[in-house]
């Protein structure tokens, strides 16, 4: 007997679906992109509990007769390909004919569509991939697609599902996505019932993009050229060799912890392409911070026979046959733009290089400096005034500093040498760690309450989690609509944070998992490592022999003094010996 069986189309149906559906977001962008498809102006998007139990998309689209809604739902149905070599001619974001189909075998399903032209709309209910009915419907001309209790039937997917908002986040990241792809589209989201994202439909990027991230991001951002703007009006026509980068970017000063601001498409579709993020940063070179990231949103358009789009089931990568050359086009597109803002400044003088986007410190307050008055007094003696022993930490006298970077040392042993900006961040962070898992970090009443406009994803993460933000020093009042206010930041050693710390700040909790309003400890703890860096002595600031020695005497006093927060070391130390060997001296 054979061992070797053929498996059940239903088997085969899920498996199929587990390649194109991985989570709600998945279905979403699916979904989007069948109306998209359809050449809707408006897509309507409402979700539930992170779009585990529902996901509703409806569109104002071209519809689909009777038997047209049926077939939707069987594998490999498609109105868009009927030919191999159409497939390197693709207009539409779906070609597949797949979606339809994994999302009926995983899901409960109900569609109901109306083309302009019929009187009569068609309402189709499918359940593990099959249609169950069809039946005579009323709905203006367009479609809308419900799918509720994703993965009811597949237990092992149910628990890959993260919280709700994480889910919820992914699935605003699609939108977003989306919206940035087609700003021609009016965009309406409400997630549990409240409205999340709202796009209205307009002609420019530069718009939509304002839309998305606010105007005050907007203003920080340049405009990405192509190099022919009036050019052909039909991608076919495109000339191979040309590839065409537009959209903006960031100025340097504008930067995130990581790649969540930076989009991609090609023609019209939104991909993922690891390459290019590598080319994005080539262009920026030494002008970002090492690790940080540029906001960016770059179309590329090009003929479309030079792409293959069908490398991944849930179409999010693409495949170009000259790698290096479209490589080339965003740095060459990127460098351009960077390059005509450094020669207009940008109203500060030197803003363009400014490596952070914290750039104004508010004056230390007046407690602190008779802190560190005291301190000088107490030091004439001798340093360090609490070298505890048992740390294994050698007494040091200090010298003075390098390079407005090092702190020298002599020790009994040797000498030391301290990174004045690695020893900083170790005091705040644990200064701020200890604070915050006491209650609260310090925080400064504003004078001015400041108004931050936020990115909806930005704004649901603040939403989503109040208490943390309250215990990490920041006073947020919901001002409704996109921005909020800020009353209150944090003060971390000595030093306020500028309000616009909040976006970064936001931007690690992104990465939350978890229950609605908890957020874990590794994530807070990445939190405060980001603050902690942001205001602490900065490499090339000159110190007075007195801060160098109260700075040593806090990294003395450290739980962990000998690294960084992010496990750079902040201390060297070279005793005697090793001099004398090195010397030749023994
Ligand atoms: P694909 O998009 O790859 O063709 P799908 O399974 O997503 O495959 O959709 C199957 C077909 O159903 C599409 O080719 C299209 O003809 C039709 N369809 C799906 N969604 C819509 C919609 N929102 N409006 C009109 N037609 C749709
Ligand atoms: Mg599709």
């Amino acid at each position: 007997m054979s061992r070797i069986k053929v498996l059940p189309p239903e088997l085969i149906a899920k498996i199929a679906a587990g390649e194109v559906i991985e989570r709600p977001a998945s279905v979403v962008k699916e979904l989007v992109e069948n109306s998209i498809d359809a050449g809707a102006r408006r897509i309507t998007i409402d979700i539930e509990k992170g779009g585990k139990k529902l996901i509703r998309v409806s569109d104002d689209g071209s519809g689909m007769g009777r038997e047209d809604s049926i077939r939707s739902f069987d594998r490999h149905a498609t109105s868009k390909l009927s030919r191999l070599e159409e497939l390197f001619a693709i207009r539409t974001l779906g070609f597949r004919g797949e979606a339809l189909a994994a999302i009926a075998s995983v899901a409960h399903v109900r569609l109901v569509t109306r083309p302009p032209e019929e009187n009569e709309a068609t309402e189709v209910r499918a359940e593990n991939g099959k249609v169950l009915d069809a039946k005579a419907a009323s709905r203006p001309a367009g479609t809308t697609v419900e799918v509720r209790d994703l993965f009811h039937n597949v237990p092992a997917r149910r628990k890959f599902m993260k919280g709700d908002n994480v889910e919820t986040d992914h699935i605003l990241n699609v939108l977003t996505s989306y919206g940035l792809a087609r700003p021609d589209i009016g965009f309406q989201v409400t997630a549990d019932g409240r409205e999340t994202l709202s796009l209205r439909p307009t002609e420019s990027l530069g718009e939509r993009v304002a839309e998305v991230y606010g105007v005050q991001t907007f203003r920080e951002l340049l405009p990405v050229k192509g190099l022919c703007r009036e050019g052909p009006a039909s991608y076919e026509e495109y000339p191979l060799e040309r590839c065409i980068v537009s959209g903006y970017i960031s100025r340097p000063s504008l930067n995130k912890g990581r790649a969540s601001q930076v989009y991609f498409f090609l023609n019209g579709r939104w991909f993922y392409d690891r390459l290019l993020n590598h080319a994005l940063l080539e262009a920026y070179g030494a002008l970002l911070p090492a690790g940080r990231y540029p906001v960016a949103v770059l179309d590329l358009e090009m003929n479309p026979s030079l792409v293959d789009v069908n490398v991944h089931p849930a179409k999010t990568e693409v495949r170009f046959a000259d790698e290096g050359r479209v490589h080339a086009a965003v740095v060459d597109a990127v460098r351009s733009a960077l390059a005509t803002a450094e020669s207009q400044p940008h109203g500060i003088p030197g803003r363009v290089l400014e490596p952070l986007p914290f750039k104004l410190k508010a004056p230390a307050p007046k407690v602190e400096t008779g802190a560190v008055q005291r301190t000088i007094t107490g030091l004439t003696a001798p340093p360090p005034p609490t070298a505890e022993p048992g740390k294994g930490l050698p007494e040091v006298t200090i010298l003075g500093q390098a390079h407005n970077l090092y702190i020298l040392g002599q020790t009994k042993e040797g000498i030391v040498i301290i990174d004045q900006h690695a020893a900083n961040e170790r005091v705040n962070y644990e200064r701020l760690s200890e604070q915050f898992f006491g209650g609260k970090v310090k925080s400064q009443t504003l004078l001015q309450p400041r108004t931050l406009e936020l990115s909806a994803r930005e704004k649901r993460i603040l939403e989503t989690h109040p208490q943390v933000f309250e215990r990490l020093g920041y006073g947020v009042d919901d001002f409704g609509g996109k921005s909020c206010v800020l009353k209150a930041v944090p003060v971390v050693g000595g030093t306020a944070l500028s309000p616009e710390s909040l976006r970064d700040v936001i931007g690690e909790l992104m990465e939350t998992s978890g229950r609605p309003g908890a957020v874990s400890d590794a994530v807070t703890d990445k939190a405060l490592k980001l603050m902690a860096c942001h205001e602490s002595v900065r490499a090339g600031e000159k110190l007075e022999l007195a801060e160098l020695r109260e700075l040593v005497a806090q990294l003395y006093r450290a739980q962990d003094p000998y690294s960084c927060p992010h496990g750079r070391p902040t201390i060297i130390h070279m005793t005697r010996k090793q001099l004398e060997a090195k010397f030749g001296r023994s």
